[in-house]
């Protein structure tokens, strides 16, 4: 299709809109925005509209520093009269005195989208989001949403998503409406907990589209009194919410991950395909800080199966074919899954740090071993988010994805998204250590 050259103005005019949301969303991938009036669209579209950046959250700036401007991309404009009539919204990418601010996960998808492009690939990506329906009980406690939910295999189960039909409905509707082309929504594995699925898109449009999801779903719950939540693991003893990435690349329109001569590993894979998964393999351990950034990510992986063994989170850095159990799985010769990633995760930086990671394998040729395995000095997983910080501070290729977007002469002085962003993580370990827990009054009262 030919690309809509349309003004902000005009693509408002067309579709009623009287607000627009002009978001972005920081580091750790919260959202912000700032409402704006129909009448002051013009100069939404030329001059953006400005942020204290200290108040945004994690975007890397000081309270005395200039503000930070968001500038709508207008290709990604979406009227959401199912949230409040005359509803727009539209992604920003952050700038800072007139120039793109490297710390915005926008930005730095983006660069990674060229360098993707520099080394002769188009990505393609598509996420799956995983989330629980809650609400409170009336002692305060947080308890699934739909209140008949409690069998022991809730996965897939027909009733639950009967019951929650109101509600699953209204979000593939309004998808669909979106143009995001939804084709599939089941209950997940755990208790009150649910998969809404959308077409793969080019990687900023997926990361996009994400985020937009994760609020609209946010706002749908809400409006019935519902919370939804992305946290990765809310419960200990139910499976947690993943957020799975697929990716392929393409060369000129072509995939490249299907074979082109013999492939002795039966994938019926290409080098160039291998070569990713080396890639991501290789770099598995520092990749889990980005696509798994919360200490509750932790709770998800690792040791924490819950029924029969199977939590379907990774517990090792392993790939294999149509299998749930590895780190990656390949359903088919055009795209790999990969399964590490959790509900937390900011989809820009996670899809850049990914990429990050494959195109390293592709330029080393990396090779991943033999299916079912990984090269061995890197199987294990981080343990807890403070091994993962480890990991991606020694790791130069996904912490250098989180740099992507600094100019070659930014300032030292200014600081590097990555040192930024380990530094946030490790305050984040540390907060998390210093609570005392339940578990710990409850093990250590009177034990002594
Ligand atoms: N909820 C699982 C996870 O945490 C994934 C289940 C599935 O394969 O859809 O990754
Ligand atoms: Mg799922
Ligand atoms: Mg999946």
């Amino acid at each position: 299709a030919a690309p809509d050259t349309s003004t902000l103005a005009e693509l408002c005019a067309a579709t009623d809109t009287k607000f627009i949301l002009a978001m972005f969303v920081d580091l750790r991938g919260k959202p912000c925005a700032k409402l704006v009036p129909v009448e002051a669209v013009d100069e939404l579209a030329t001059e953006g509209v400005g942020f204290a950046g200290y108040a945004v959250g994690a975007i890397g700036q000081e309270p005395k520093d200039p503000d930070l401007i968001a500038i709508p991309d207008v290709s990604s404009f979406l009227p959401i009269p199912f949230i409040k009539e005359g509803l727009a919204v539209v992604q920003c990418d952050p700038h800072v005195e007139g120039k793109p601010w490297p710390f915005a996960p926008r930005n730095i998808l983006k660069t990674l989208i060229a360098q993707t492009a520099d080394a002769g690939f188009e990505p393609w990506v598509g996420a799956e989001v995983e989330y629980f329906l809650l609400k409170r009980a009336d002692d305060g406690s947080l308890v699934t949403a739909d209140s008949a939910d409690d069998s022991d295999q809730p996965c897939y189960d027909v009733r639950g998503l009967t019951r929650m039909y109101e509600h699953l409905t209204a979000v593939s509707t309004a998808m669909n409406q979106l143009g995001w082309s939804n084709y599939a929504n089941d209950h997940e594995d755990g208790n009150g907990q649910f998969e809404q699925n959308f077409k793969y898109a080019d990687a900023l449009t997926t990361a996009d589209r994400v985020v937009t999801l994760r609020y609209l779903l946010s706002a749908m719950a809400a409006e019935k009194g519902m919370i939804a939540t992305f946290m990765p693991k809310p419960f200990a003893d139910r499976t947690g919410s993943g957020l799975h990435f697929h990716l392929s690349l393409t060369k000129g329109g072509e995939p490249v991950f299907p074979q082109v001569s013999e492939d002795d590993r039966g994938l019926g894979l290409s080098d160039t395909a291998y070569g990713f998964i080396g890639g991501i393999l290789e770099h598995a351990p520092a990749l889990q800080a980005v696509i798994a950034p919360t200490v509750n990510s932790y709770k998800r992986t690792g040791a924490t199966a819950t029924r029969s063994g199977a939590s379907w989170a990774p517990r090792k850095a392993t790939y294999g074919g149509n299998d749930r159990t590895h780190y990656i799985r390949v359903p088919d010769d055009q795209r790999v899954e990969l399964r590490g990633g959790d509900g937390s995760a900011n989809p820009y930086l996670a899809a850049a740090a990914l990429l990050g990671a494959g195109l390293d394998g592709i330029k080393r040729s990396l090779d991943p071993g033999a299916v079912g395995g990984a090269p061995s000095h890197i199987a294990e997983l981080p343990l807890t988010l403070l091994h993962a910080v480890e990991a991606f501070e020694a790791d130069a290729v996904v912490a250098g994805a989180l740099d992507a977007a600094l100019p070659q002469d930014w300032p030292e002085d200014q600081g590097k998204v990555s040192t930024y962003f380990s530094s946030l993580k490790r305050e984040e370990f540390f907060n998390w250590h210093a609570a005392v827990s339940p578990w710990e009054v409850d093990q250590y009262l009177t034990a002594f």
